[in-house]
């Protein structure tokens, strides 16, 4: 998407009035939520540091890390796939999938498996997808991409989902959440037996035990790993922790920052398939370890800091921008701040060039950095991410016009003078106007500059001592 694109979405989202009212009912809740869950910490910021001390540990060491966990999976008997793109991580699920002969296969969440486009490529195969979750369920039902990272259906109010519902499964208009809740369930229940492999994302990948970390409100995740006879896990390579015992920190911080929970209500740990003396449990378990351009992150010590995140979303919530323009405007996996910082790294060459303007869809205020988990400075990424585009020359004419402009006059005190007072005031609503000023008043300049002002106040100021 290019960024008149983006500009051009944005202004309808944001002057969409029922949008705005869902998101701010839906933010507010959540608002309330997460400044509840804060008060179970005695020192959130101290939570907060150790987190990114040990996200810091994890990507200074990231290969033994995952060396560490492939070594431990695979002798628990999983199988590790290492992918470097997108095309050979869903190359590689598909080849499985055909390999067991499957036909449906039952998911859970997973943005790992947006980003490569899982759904569509498993569907032009003859494979069918259903999205479990309650959230991706409502949108897939309606052919959208998730919105949020955490809540997918986040700009859909209960009457939306309410004429979805009514419209395919014949519910009532009135149907409450939880009716519509059990619509679904009676939808998706069948599924679980019926498929013969389910699809996972990990939130965690734990290096010491060999396993994989799943957190989860629903249910819907245990059902699709425990039912189906192939279980297959997607996650990005950042995903690492050295040790299970770290959960005993994540995991809350994750509930916390991502729904207001302390703990999110299902936590699992999964470390391969059924064992011989197991009754239960999947008999052949994968784990696709996605790159996708995380190495080339990681490759960067500035940008590394961005694979620290725990994709809990708090960042989205927060962010001035994305509760104005909604999360489809970014036409991104990852939206919000840390959608604009990572989305032009992530995919190939050309998904990364046509996400490059998403890192100047912000405001810098920095509340994006103030409330994330592991202390990642978002704003300050946006900015490197701007001034690495700017070193590129993959500004526009008009921009770098300006600011040579700008470079001049300042350098220039003659000009400077000249473009003072009313002659100032004119060119700033000439520049910034068009851009700025279309729907909001524009604040004049004083009528006298500051350089003027002083000049005044030190001819007052001497004739005072002459006297
Ligand atoms: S960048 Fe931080 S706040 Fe944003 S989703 Fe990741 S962990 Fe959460």
């Amino acid at each position: 998407m290019s960024k008149k694109a983006f500009l051009k979405a944005a202004a309808i989202k944001t002057a969409d009035e029922k949008h705005r009212q869902t998101i701010a009912f839906n933010m507010g809740k959540y608002d309330a939520a997460v400044a509840k869950g804060k008060q179970n910490y005695l020192n959130l910021p101290a939570a907060r540091r150790h987190a990114k001390n040990i996200k810091w540990q994890v990507m200074e060491h990231l290969p033994q890390y995952l060396q560490e966990f492939e070594h431990n999976f695979t002798q628990r008997g999983g199988k590790v796939i290492w992918a470097e793109t997108a095309q050979q991580a869903a190359n590689a699920i598909l080849s499985i999938l055909q390999q067991h002969g499957v036909k449906g296969v039952v998911k859970s969440k997973s943005m790992a498996t947006e980003e490569i486009h899982l759904n569509e490529h498993l569907e032009q195969a003859g494979i069918t997808v259903y999205e479990t979750d309650l959230g991706e369920f409502i949108v897939q039902l309606s052919g959208e991409k998730p919105y949020h990272i955490v809540t997918p259906a986040m700009h859909k109010s209960r009457a939306d989902v309410a004429t979805l519902f009514n419209r395919l499964f014949n519910t009532p208009l009135s149907a409450t959440a939880e009716e519509m809740t059990q619509t679904a369930r009676r939808q998706l229940r069948p599924q679980y037996t019926r498929c013969e492999a389910g699809i996972t994302g990990a939130n965690f990948l734990l290096a010491d035990i060999g396993g994989i970390a799943i957190t989860e409100n629903e249910g819907n995740a245990r059902l699709t790993t425990a039912l189906p006879r192939i279980h297959i896990a997607i996650a990005g390579i950042e995903k690492v922790l050295p040790s299970v015992k770290d959960l005993a920190h994540f995991w809350p911080l994750l509930a916390t920052h991502g729904t207001g929970q302390q703990v999110t209500v299902y936590n699992t740990i999964f470390t391969g398939p059924r064992r011989t003396d197991e009754a239960e449990g999947p008999e052949a378990m994968y784990v696709v370890l996605l790159d996708n351009g995380r190495a080339a992150m990681l490759a960067d010590p500035k940008l590394r800091q961005a694979l620290y995140c725990i994709r809990c979303g708090a960042c989205l919530n927060a962010c001035p921008v994305y509760r104005q323009v909604g999360g489809h405007t970014y036409q991104s996996t990852y939206s919000g701040p840390i959608g604009s910082v990572i989305a032009p790294h992530i995919g190939n060459p050309k998904e990364q060039k046509d996400h490059e303007h998403l890192s100047h869809a912000s405001s810098l205020c920095g509340r994006c950095t103030e409330v994330c988990p592991v202390n990642i400075p978002l704003h300050e990424l946006l900015l490197y991410n701007r001034r690495k585009m700017a070193a590129a020359g993959a500004t526009a004419f008009a921009e770098r016009f300006a600011w040579a402009v700008w470079k001049k006059m300042m350098l220039n005190p003659r000009l400077l003078q000249t473009t003072e007072n009313n002659l100032g005031n004119r060119l700033f609503s000439a520049i910034f106007g068009r851009i700025w000023g279309r729907q909001r008043s524009l604040p004049q300049l004083p009528p006298k500059s500051f350089r003027t002002v002083w000049q005044e106040q030190q001819q007052i100021k001497n004739s005072a001592d002459n006297e």
